[in-house]
């Protein structure tokens, strides 16, 4: 299998060095999705904002997804969020200065199981309920909906209003929308720490020195609770490796994103597929995994077959047993030691997919890979993120661990966010989403995995 060089890395020389201001209304730690978008709603509310990130614009998790724009089988309490941000994409594409690959192809997930359909069927009703339009679909029209695939099953749930684009381009484009609207940002500017004055935060120090502020957003993606513990806050938040593979040139079998127990496949713009397993994901143990096992124990349980766990994982990662957990704002921190955080592939998932794609695809004969990569994924125990102010530090607001389906809902959480640092009732439900809810041991709640 060919070697392959992510698009973003630290090879691509950096977009965005804005020197760094004496004060701004708000910092932002991140630039993901959801700081990018955060940053971009935040100015149109008439906010002066910079962007804080220690490597690349949308260079880990926010490019190395699969694209999905998904409504399709979202918890309830973020199903009006994620419509939200369908919409916002579709606003949003047309303001950009690219093609960033948005097309309204549906996605379906496919089943033989009657549980999980029986699971589907409850989604179409909730769906209903917010008017939106989530399908069973029958063994026959599954074969119809999608000829080419070499594979029966017994229904699908089908959400045809759910979208794709390519990540590594959207969310870069975004970021130069933001900036021509004038929020500022730097690259290779990691955040070591935040600044208090009299409990409350008066800026951020930053590997290039000081910005004052009244308000911080943390949107730091796998690196959010490693950064809150340097401040004595913890989150029960961990991360697990997922790879994607990419194909050489394949005709287009469905417009849309496609998923049954193992293989998860897309067809990107450029005419190859983006391949990918939803039966496997790493988690690497650390400190973290040890002390939130308990936390994380329903979501395991409720998919045993599904995260293999290892002992010990590179010591880049954000909870490896050697990572430097506190620093004073004069030591080189982990954030700046790993500017992209770039997983290697795993090579078994590499063989699933291909298989998997082998079986479903046969006429696909001598397809081959054109690359692969994988990104750590971070998720919380009842994998639906943190979007609040943080009541141990005021003047912090946290929205981190989108457990794996923070890309759709990117501009939908930016807003929210937005709306709340500047003192604007929310139009969404957002108690789900509480910073406490896993300090107070409030029962987890499971949202859907996928
Ligand atoms: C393989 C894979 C497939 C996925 N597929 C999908 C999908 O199809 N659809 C979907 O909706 N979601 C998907 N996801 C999940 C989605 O990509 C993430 O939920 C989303 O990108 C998270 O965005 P974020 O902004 O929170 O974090 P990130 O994109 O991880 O961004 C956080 C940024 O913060 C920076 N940072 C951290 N600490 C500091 C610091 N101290 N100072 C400065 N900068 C800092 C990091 O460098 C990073 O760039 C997938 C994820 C993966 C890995």
């Amino acid at each position: 299998m060919s070697a392959f060089t992510f698009p973003i890395g630290t090879h691509t020389p950096p977009q965005h060095a804005q020197a760094l201001p004496d004060k701004v209304d708000v910092v932002i730690i991140g630039g993901g999705v959801i700081g990018v978008c955060a940053a971009l709603f935040l100015r149109r509310h008439g906010q002066s904002v910079f962007v804080c990130e220690k490597g690349r614009m949308a260079g880990e998790q926010s490019s190395r997804n699969w694209g999905w724009i998904r409504q399709q089988g979202r918890d309830p309490d973020e199903l009006p969020i994620m419509m939200e941000a369908n919409r916002l994409w579709q606003d949003l594409n047309a303001q950009l200065d690219c093609d960033i690959g948005l097309r309204q192809g549906g996605i379906v997930y496919f089943s033989d199981s009657d549980s999980e359909l029986e699971r589907y069927e409850t989604f179409t009703t909730l769906a209903a309920e917010h008017g939106l339009q989530s399908n069973l679909k029958s063994r026959s029209q599954v074969q119809a909906m999608i000829p080419d695939l070499n594979r029966s099953y017994r229904g699908a749930l089908h959400t045809p209003s759910d979208m794709r684009a390519e990540p590594w381009v959207a969310v870069p484009a975004l970021a130069r929308l933001a900036a021509a609207e004038g929020v500022l940002i730097r690259e290779n500017c990691a955040v070591r720490r935040l600044d208090n004055k009299n409990g409350q935060i008066s800026g951020v120090i930053t590997e290039h020195g000081h910005v004052a502020c009244e308000q911080v957003l943390l949107c730091g993606g796998a690196w959010s609770s490693l950064f809150l513990q340097g401040h004595g806050v913890r989150i029960p938040q961990l991360s697990v490796r997922a790879t994607v593979v990419k194909t050489s040139e394949l005709p287009e079998v469905f417009a849309g994103g496609a998923v049954d127990s193992k293989l998860a496949f897309r067809h990107r713009a450029d005419g190859g597929y983006s391949l990918a397993t939803s039966s496997t994901h790493d988690l690497f143990l650390g400190w973290d995994g040890m002390r939130y096992a308990k936390s994380f124990w329903p979501a395991v349980k409720n998919d045993p077959l599904n995260n293999r766990i290892n002992p010990f994982g590179p010591p880049n990662y954000p909870d490896s047993w050697t990572v430097k957990r506190s620093w004073s704002a004069d030591d080189e921190t982990p954030f700046e030691r790993t500017r992209i955080l770039n997983p290697a592939p795993s090579r078994k998932a590499m063989r699933i997919i291909k298989k998997s794609f082998d079986r479903a695809f046969p006429q696909f004969k001598g397809w081959s890979v054109s690359g692969a990569w994988a990104g750590l994924i971070d998720t919380m125990p009842d994998v639906v993120p943190i979007i609040d102010s943080c009541s141990d530090i005021p003047g912090l607001t946290i929205a981190t661990g989108m457990s794996g389906h923070g890309f759709g809902i990117g501009p939908g959480v930016g807003r929210v966010v937005a709306d709340m640092m500047s003192g604007k009732q929310s139009n969404h439900m957002l108690h789900r989403f509480r910073y406490d809810r896993f300090k107070n041991g409030d029962p987890i709640i499971l949202g859907p995995a996928l």
